[in-house]
């Protein structure tokens, strides 16, 4: 099957807009099939593949929520400050089993289930106790301090639904209702690749032509935080026959092949050729600073995407687009990543029908209102701003300048992280 349609790519050689290219993406990217079933203890992070219905109810029964004296309502509002006998003791695991005489009262410690036939609870701060009788005080409300049957999950309801990633809230939601394990889908395979003449792994002694290779590290770990297996292919030199040999294998066996650097037009740049070769390749003009030609598509049932060389537009472009292509792939539900309107810390000029995407520092002043701070130096190979920065500010198509104190979007990277 098909993992990037080909009719995404349809007038490929016009400039699209940000927008558009995520559109694209989300219309034509196929997930994978595969599930599996694991348990709770190993889902974290793992996107469900079926909806949860929930088999009970929480709570299974009414009871009580803090630690007091159970009573009937009924008989409390004829006679509120009436001395009642205490007939019993009811503990969380251990209920008291019988039905209370008219005005009495059971003790109840917090979580314990509710006597038969008793409404409401008194809590054992608020109450005078007498040997063995116990005075309730004023004023309480009919179900005061007892948790419902059913408040919180209703038995038969759809718990969770299919494509929702699993937080640690979640495992917890589902341990409620009793499951110890769920299907999820299988994690995506992602082979990962470097290409350059001039790269050099890191450890290994370097020279002046050398440049080590950054984008291995930065994507591999970006994969793993995005849940995804990943196999680190290393770096591949700049031939056509070595990239399309490793670009060939590495589909075999994974869901997404993922490169950086080689996909210019310049005439070491073979990863357009390799891919033509071998299954079909389309370059995304797509209208972004930073961003070079992102190329995307497809060898055999595995996807391809060949990222920038330069480490910030690569680093950019896996964020904003490569990141909700995996989204997809694995699964999972696609929402925008969370985004807050603030205070831009700076001025600047911008070219109108280009998303722009800055390396951005919130932080919160003395007072406690958040500005954010552009990093001073734009250029794509700069990876000191990205390392400087807490998330990207987006600059939307239309805007031509910006003065301090105008609200911009700011996405942390917190967000687009995971
Ligand atoms: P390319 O897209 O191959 O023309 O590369 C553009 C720029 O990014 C060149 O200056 C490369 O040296 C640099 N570059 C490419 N790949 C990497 C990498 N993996 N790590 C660091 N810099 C890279
Ligand atoms: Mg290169």
């Amino acid at each position: 099957m098909e993992r990037l349609a080909n009719d995404c790519f349809a007038n490929a050689s016009e400039m699209i807009s940000a927008t558009e290219a995520l559109e694209k993406i989300s219309t034509a990217a196929a997930p994978i099939v595969r599930t599996e079933k694991v348990t709770l203890f190993e889902s974290e992070g793992r996107i469900l593949a079926e909806d949860i219905i929930a088999p009970r109810n929480v709570p299974p029964a009414d009871n009580s929520a803090v630690d007091g004296y159970a009573f009937r309502f009924s008989d409390y509002e004829v006679a509120p400050d009436k001395p009642r006998n205490i007939v019993g003791q009811s503990k969380a695991g251990h209920p008291w089993v019988g039905t209370p005489e008219i005005d009495a009262a059971v003790k109840i410690l917090t979580g314990a289930i509710m006597p038969e036939g008793l409404d409401t609870v008194a809590m054992a701060e608020d109450v005078s106790r007498n040997g063995n009788q116990v005075i309730l005080p004023a004023g309480l409300k009919t179900g005061a301090n007892c948790r419902k049957m059913g408040e919180d999950i209703r038995e038969g309801q759809v718990l969770l639904e299919k494509g929702t990633s699993l937080r640690p809230q979640e495992l917890g939601y589902l341990a409620s209702v009793g499951l110890g394990s769920v299907k999820v889908f299988r994690r995506l395979k992602v082979a990962l690749f470097s290409t350059g003449d001039e790269l050099t792994n890191p450890g290994e002694p370097g020279s002046v032509t050398s440049i080590f290779d950054s984008n291995r590290l930065i994507l591999n770990s970006l994969l793993a935080k995005l849940g995804c297996t990943v196999t680190d292919l290393g770096i591949l030199k700049d031939r056509l026959h070595t990239v399309r040999t490793a670009l060939d294998n590495a589909a075999r066996d994974h869901d997404l092949v993922l490169t950086s650097g080689g996909v210019s037009m310049g005439d070491e740049d073979h990863v357009k050729s390799a891919l033509g070769e071998i299954g079909h390749l389309h370059f995304w003009r797509i209208a972004i600073k930073p961003g070079r030609p992102l190329a995307l598509g497809q060898i055999g049932n595995t996807a391809f995407v060949g990222l920038p060389g330069n480490p910030i537009a690569a680093l950019v472009c896996t964020l904003m687009f490569v990141r909700p292509l995996i989204k997809i792939l694995s699964g999972a539900a696609l929402e925008p990543p969370l985004s807050f309107k603030v205070p831009a810390d700076f001025g600047m000029k911008k070219k109108p029908g280009r998303t722009e995407w800055l390396r951005g520092r919130y932080r919160l002043s003395g007072t406690g209102v958040g500005r954010v701070e552009k990093y001073p130096t734009e250029g794509s190979g700069i990876l000191s701003s990205a390392v400087w920065a807490n998330g990207l500010i987006e600059i939307g198509d239309d805007v031509t300048y910006i003065e301090k104190g105008d609200l911009v979007t700011f996405l942390p990277y917190s967000e687009l992280m995971k």
